[in-house]
């Protein structure tokens, strides 16, 4: 895909914003290579959409072509929409955290309901029993005593005749009784989505109240397991969603519309039949597949870093010349959020350390910063420029532009009159050769 958009946009060769037409020729390469990777028709729709609107008006950075920074964006867009993070499986909850494992028949629940187990006893070290409720096929519930026996992990003593109900309410006495950490419940699955099959599973999740509720969805199944995820969902509320022979998944379209359309975490993938075949979903991975590329996006990413080196260069000339308006210090904010704090030019110059705590502690946390942010986006560019003119009804009104408080606003001031003084001071006394003399 990205050599193909590559193709189209790079025959613009200019510099400038992406326009409306370009991400538009980009969106129909998008749209076929999602749905090449087997997304969902709606979700490529909702996707193409969402890129779109963030695409258009976004300046090409210097160095990079239209068609790698729309790469980029794309690529942004899809691993939001994968979910920006691992999410692993949540065992903040009283001992023993029951499981539910639900999904279709052969998706993989009974391998992967194992293979977790192992996981979470060898990683976790936790005491993990499980427990097949699988009435259904005679030699389901020896099938996972046997995994049990292979992954070292126990597995509730099988008593022919129960229902599922009667066994999980077994497996929970035993959980309890025996000093379990986890207990994990593997339900039977059918062929196809049937009401018999929904009943039980809800009504095992109404007497266990599982903690966690996954969906073992087969990654090739496409289209089908979208709908089961939604059935699953709408009927028992799932917390989460394992896909697995994802080793015989080269598209990884299926995550994708999973997450779209379900907005559960996909919190695992299965890589194989053996026990260790088990992994973190990682967004970044999976969107890389998604769209066949890798160098574009750390291309662009390294671009980005060189533009902000460009700005901070002359950020440094402006600070020698003793100028330090709102508009740099908006800089710096955006800086320091990024570095995690006085990090960058700030760090450098000796003469901030006086104000450096009170800068450091108005930036600890992320909605400081976004509320300092928006005070100066609020402001004309007048007022930006030369702070001095902001009295009381400007204030008034920035106020209630940026949804902040008057005194934040005189706070920010105050900070801002502070670094400015610093850097007049520098600016006066090092002239040429000041500390930034080296940057500018
Ligand atoms: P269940 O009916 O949902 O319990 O499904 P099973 O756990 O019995 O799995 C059905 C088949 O799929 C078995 O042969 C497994 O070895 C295989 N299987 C399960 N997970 C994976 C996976 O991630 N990759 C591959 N290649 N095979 C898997
Ligand atoms: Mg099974």
């Amino acid at each position: 895909l990205s050599d193909r958009l590559g193709g189209i946009l790079d025959k613009l060769k200019r510099r400038g914003a992406l326009t409306e037409a370009d991400v538009g020729e980009a969106m129909r390469e998008v749209r076929r290579a999602l749905i090449e990777a087997d997304v969902a028709l709606d979700v490529v729709r909702s996707f193409t959409d969402k890129v779109r609107q963030r695409a258009v008006g976004v300046e090409v950075i210097k160095s990079v072509t239209p068609g790698q920074m729309v790469v980029k964006i794309v690529h942004d867009v899809l691993v939001e929409t994968l979910g920006s993070d691992a999410d692993p499986i949540d065992l903040n909850a009283p001992a023993p955290v029951p499981i539910l494992m639900v999904g279709l028949q052969g998706s993989g629940k009974t391998t992967t309901t194992a293979k977790i187990a192992k996981r979470l006893t060898e990683r976790g070290n936790r005491r993990v029993l499980m427990a097949s409720l699988d009435t259904r096929r005679p030699a389901a519930m020896e099938q996972l005593a046997t995994l049990g026996t292979q992954v070292e992990v126990n597995t509730l003593p099988i008593v022919p005749g129960q229902s599922a109900v009667q066994i999980a309410k077994r497996a929970m006495d035993a959980a309890r009784f025996g000093n379990y950490d986890v207990v994990i419940l593997d339900t039977a699955g059918r062929v196809t989505l049937d009401e018999a099959l929904m009943a039980e599973v809800a009504e095992v999740k109404a007497i266990t109240n599982p903690h966690e509720v996954l969906l073992v969805a087969d990654s090739l199944t496409g289209q089908d397991a979208v709908n089961t995820a939604k059935a699953f969902d709408s009927r028992v509320s799932i917390t989460g969603i394992v896909l697995t022979r994802a080793d015989g998944d080269g598209r990884g379209g299926a995550a994708l519309s999973m997450r779209a359309v379900t907005g559960k975490p996909i919190k695992l993938l299965g890589t194989g039949e053996k026990m260790d075949g088990l992994e973190d979903f990682d967004p970044q991975r999976v969107a890389g597949r998604i769209l066949g590329m890798g160098d574009v996006v750390a291309l662009v990413e390294k671009a980005a870093e060189n533009l902000d080196i460009e700005k901070a260069k002359a950020t440094a000339e402006r600070m020698r010349k003793g100028v330090f308006d709102l508009e740099d210090l908006r800089d710096q904010l955006f800086q320091m959020q990024k570095m995690g704090g006085m990090g960058g030019l700030m760090g450098m110059l000796p003469g901030i350390a006086k104000v450096k705590n009170q800068i450091a502690a108005a930036n600890l946390d992320d909605k400081v910063f976004k509320r300092q942010v928006a005070i100066i986006n609020s402001m004309t560019r007048q007022e930006r420029r030369n702070p001095k003119v902001l009295d009381a009804s400007r204030k008034k009104r920035i106020a209630s532009g940026s949804g902040t408080k008057v005194e934040e606003i005189n706070r920010l001031i105050k900070m801002h009159r502070q670094m400015a003084d610093v850097m007049k001071a520098m600016g006066g006394a090092a002239g040429k050769r000041g500390p930034l003399a080296g940057l500018a």
